[in-house]
């Protein structure tokens, strides 16, 4: 075993744990898990490459958050309950300060969640990537599907979609390769570098919302696949868009409301509920650890089309690519 993998091993599997629902971590050809009686198997893998999803000189501890994050995003938008990690990395170079820094973020995230880093993959790689497959449970029968939504529902979003798109815009340094600019920490930069997966909001909506999808395309994007597969449409006002002070006070009224409807990288919820549970809803939103927001509402017609003071806002095409 080379020396690069005994560090490796010893960054990573000292903090991984063992025991309880895991039969067997770190150190063998494969882990073994039992999974809790009555529950289906849940599993999502994202990967986060330089250049594409994060940018080059980007806080490592930033990476090691986001590669987890984006994965409990999708879980906490199935409503499923996370357990075990599987984490590959590609490395340029073997950089032990900036791999420690890396795991200090992804198991900061990981603990709060109790997830359990179970096994991965390390390679030399000349592109430095981060792919986690996260596993977890649901209880047979219970997930939220995007294909729920019926017309009459009422569209909700969590959090303050464009913060996310808005920090990393202040966070770039405008060169031809954008590079990071770490000295920038306001709370924009921080939505952007350290997304809080909504898993609080995605488990109590398991039996009130119809469909649910997490916004990491904008909610433009997004919310247009969901109503596309659910077979249904919606109009809506960008007066509900519930915009920070924060992006207002950085940007004209225009560019945060592209920010917010296809900016990305938000790491929100996007969902329906159907009219007879919106009291349940109300109830348990406090539970949530988040503002969850009506936008509006479902209607048959398929299509999803935005209005701007009574006239019809044709939302840019491709206003803000992921560098
Ligand atoms: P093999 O070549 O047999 O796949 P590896 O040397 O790749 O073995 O991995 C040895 C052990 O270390 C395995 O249990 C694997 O899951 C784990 N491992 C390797 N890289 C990582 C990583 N980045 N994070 C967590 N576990 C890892
Ligand atoms: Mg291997």
């Amino acid at each position: 075993m080379s020396i690069e993998f005994e560090i490796i091993n010893e960054i990573f599997r000292r903090r991984a744990g063992a025991g309880g629902d895991v039969l067997l971590g770190i150190g063998d050809d494969a882990a073994l898990t039992s999974l809790p009686a009555g529950s289906s198997l849940v599993t999502a893998t994202d990967a986060l490459v330089v250049g594409t999803h994060f940018l080059p000189g980007a806080p490592a501890r930033s990476v090691g958050h986001r590669c987890l994050a984006v994965n409990l995003s999708d879980f906490a938008a199935m409503s499923a309950d996370p357990l075990w990690a599987s984490l590959a990395i590609g490395l340029p170079t073997f950089d032990r300060p900036w791999l420690e820094e890396f795991a200090e973020g992804f198991f900061a995230l990981a603990e709060q969640y109790a997830v359990r880093l179970i096994g991965g993959d390390t390679v030399r790689s000349n592109t430095l990537f981060a792919a986690v497959t996260l596993q977890g449970a649901i209880p047979d029968g219970a997930g939220v599907l995007r294909s729920g939504a019926r017309a009459g529902d009422i569209i909700y979003v969590s959090g303050r979609p464009g913060d996310a798109a808005a920090g990393r815009q202040l966070a770039t340094v405008d060169s031809e390769i954008p590079e990071c600019k770490v000295d920038t920490q306001t709370p924009l930069v921080s939505q952007f570098y350290y997304p809080q997966p909504r898993l609080a909001a995605g488990k109590i909506l398991r039996f009130i919302a119809s469909a649910m999808i997490d916004v990491s395309d904008g909610l433009h994007t997004d919310l247009g696949r969901l109503l596309a597969a659910s077979g249904v449409g919606a109009s809506l006002d960008v007066a509900r868009l519930p915009l920070s002070t924060a992006i207002r006070a950085n940007f004209d009224f225009s560019t945060a409301l592209e920010f917010a409807l296809c900016g990305g990288d938000d790491y929100e919820l996007c969902f329906t509920v159907p009219r007879d549970k919106i009291s349940a809803l109300e109830d348990c939103a406090a539970m949530a650890d988040c503002l969850l927001t009506p936008l509006g509402e479902v209607c048959a017609a398929p299509g999803l089309h935005w209005v701007r003071s009574g006239a019809a806002y044709i939302v840019p095409a491709t206003s803000f690519e992921h560098f």
